[in-house]
């Protein structure tokens, strides 16, 4: 006999007819000999409807009264779902996040789960009865009896939650499509259905603006090990399984605030490779990385800078003995990408050997912006300069010279807890997740994402600790961080531009702070770019691959899209091209690795 939690969306309960066919898919689960815990959204558009409500009366209520009027929604579901099952004879009984004793943090509108306590819902399963649990909801303490939400799409964390406080044998998502499919149906009719899909894909892409799964409760399933599946309440068609390896056992006390990275990991052998001032037009990076694949040399960290005037900057990194391959390769490519060949002022190529790459993994990093930040000044206070940064769900690496390895290595073990020794980087670790991954397993568009720029960002340590702290003091999430290859002598200090993305509502909020943070530290200008769109490749099967980026790189050649920003981590690459480029580089993506149905 199986414990299942099952989570029905908005439109699988979104009239009277569905909760009653959901009441009969619950009570089959039962029959089949299964005890189960159903979690509910609110009804249809309900949720949408409360938000239009408040927003007549106030441009600007209180997250208080709003986390109190949106709970409302989920309230009625449960209710009416118990009802449906009553009436077909199954026991059954709803319950608020606040019976259950789902207790959350003391933050409105997007608090985090602390502990679910689970001796009142034994007692009504030994009972026999369905819960009915309502979702996206909890009690910020017993004591206050404050209602909160965990924001916008959180019932698929409280089910995730709930499965792992119960200890469940499998949690189920249901929702009004098959499954978690390539890309947006909506943008890309022919994307396709996934069997299964590992968490770290999955939370690249959920964090990429995926909406099937609120990327909390991948990061659960992840931490627990909790075994999920998203499917359709439609049909009995399987749908994907979302799969992890197992997890060190982790106290279900401070549920969803518990440590966020789990390992360090470094690679003492890597080499970097720049071309300075390329020119700024479609096809310079689908040259360069097609022709590097061609020589079979597999390139880490890939990153271009945002542009100035009109060249860009592109560097990545390699293992150390293959440099002398890549360095070859970009000089042989360098003459044509000048005006003259002869001019070197144009595509200048520098190589820089002994560098090392330091990394936190875990889950959730951009969700929560103070590990990034927490990281930066780590190395910073060890004195170590960072020369590249890649951001991602779960990871955040640096690289740096392989002289301050040892000293990032203590540091970051200190700072992040993590007894264990630190892991040297190894790519058949993802491997093991799911050994036949495919390259790229689904690609994704944000047309929400902002570019903002800080240039002449003074090189020295401690700078990146400084921007990156302000902006999760805000809570605002960042993406893709840039810092770029060339160095300009301003007032006889060596200067980089740091660019970076964030969420479109936080852009204003960031160019606030950041403002006067480049007054206060000699910084210069801060741009805002709102008019861009982030399109991004996630993949398991791309690590150790040559040759990925470069097919990405190729099919926005083709199309004519120039890229403004390029960033990888090790499962995911990202480009920022123009908003209006955004769904024609979706759609030319997804046909480049044929994901098509
Ligand atoms: N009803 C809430 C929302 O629409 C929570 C959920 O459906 O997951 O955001
Ligand atoms: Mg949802």
């Amino acid at each position: 006999m199986a414990l299942i939690v099952q989570k029905y969306g908005g439109t699988s309960v979104g009239s009277v007819e569905r909760i009653q066919s959901v009441a009969k898919r619950v009570r089959e689960t039962v029959r089949g000999g299964n005890t189960v815990v159903v979690v509910v959204s609110a009804m249809g558009k309900t949720t949408d409807g409360l938000v239009g409500l408040a927003k007549q009366i106030s441009p600007n209520p209180s997250r208080r009264e709003m986390d109190m009027l949106l709970s409302t929604g989920e309230q009625v579901s449960i209710a009416l779902m118990s009802i449906a099952l009553q009436e077909l004879g199954q026991p059954a009984i709803s319950l608020t996040g606040a019976q259950v004793g789902i207790v959350t943090e003391a933050e409105y509108s997007r608090a985090r789960i602390l502990e679910i306590k689970t001796e009142r819902m034994q007692r009504h399963l030994e009972q026999g009865k369905v819960i009915v649990v309502a979702g996206f909801q909890g009690i910020s303490s017993i004591d206050d009896l404050e209602i909160t939400t965990l924001g916008r799409g959180g019932s698929d964390t409280s089910a995730v939650a709930l499965a792992a406080a119960l200890k469940a044998n499998l949690c189920e998502i249901y929702t009004d499509v098959p499954g978690i499919l390539t890309t947006d149906p909506r943008l890309v009719p022919e994307a396709k259905l996934m069997d299964e899909i590992t968490c770290d894909e999955m939370l690249e892409l959920a964090s990429l603006g995926a909406k099937v799964l609120h990327p909390r409760s991948v990061e659960i399933a992840k931490h627990y090990g909790i075994p999920l599946v998203v499917r359709s309440s439609w049909t009995d068609e399987p749908g994907t399984k979302v799969i992890s390896v197992m997890p060190k056992p982790r106290p279900l006390v401070g549920l969803e605030i518990a440590k966020a990275v789990d390992a360090v990991e470094f690679d003492t052998d890597q080499a970097k490779v720049a071309l300075l001032r390329v020119p700024d037009r479609p096809g310079i990076a689908a040259r360069l990385f097609g022709e590097i694949a061609r020589q079979n040399v597999n390139v880490d960290l890939i990153i271009q800078s945002i542009h100035e005037g009109n060249s860009n900057d592109i560097a990545f990194t390699v293992v150390e003995n293959v440099l002398g391959k890549a360095e070859a390769v970009a000089e042989a490519i360098a003459p044509a990408l000048r005006s003259h060949p002869a001019n070197t002022q144009e595509a200048e190529v520098i190589v820089e050997k002994q560098m090392a790459k330091i990394s936190i993994a875990g889950a959730g990093m951009i969700g929560r912006p103070g590990i990034a930040a927490q990281m930066f000044n780590a190395l910073s206070a060890a004195n170590v300069n960072i020369e590249m940064i890649s951001t991602s769900e779960v990871k955040v690496s640096c690289t740096i010279a392989q002289d301050d390895c040892d000293r990032a290595i203590q540091t970051l073990c200190e700072v992040f807890e993590i007894q264990d020794s630190p892991m040297c980087a190894n790519p058949h670790n993802i491997a093991l997740e799911s050994p036949n991954a495919p390259p790229v397993r689904g690609v994704a568009l944000d047309i929400n994402q902002a570019q903002i720029a800080i240039r002449h960002v003074p090189d020295r340590p401690g700078l990146a600790a400084q921007i990156f702290g302000i902006l999760a003091e805000k809570n605002i999430s960042v993406d893709t961080i840039i810092q770029s290859q060339r160095c300009r002598i301003v007032n006889d200090n060596p200067t980089r531009d740091i660019a970076f993305t964030v969420a479109q509502v936080d852009a204003e909020m960031a160019r606030t702070v950041l403002e006067a943070l480049a007054l206060q530290t000699g910084c210069g200008e801060v741009k805002v770019d709102t008019d861009v769109a982030k399109v991004s490749i996630v993949g398991s099967g791309m690590v150790g691959q040559p040759g990925v980026a470069a097919r990405f790189f190729e099919a926005l050649a083709k199309e004519q899209i120039n890229i403004k920003m390029i960033a990888t981590s090790e499962i995911k690459v990202s480009c920022v091209v123009t908003e209006e480029d955004g769904v024609k580089a979706l759609k030319a993506v997804h046909e480049a690795f044929n994901l098509a149905k």
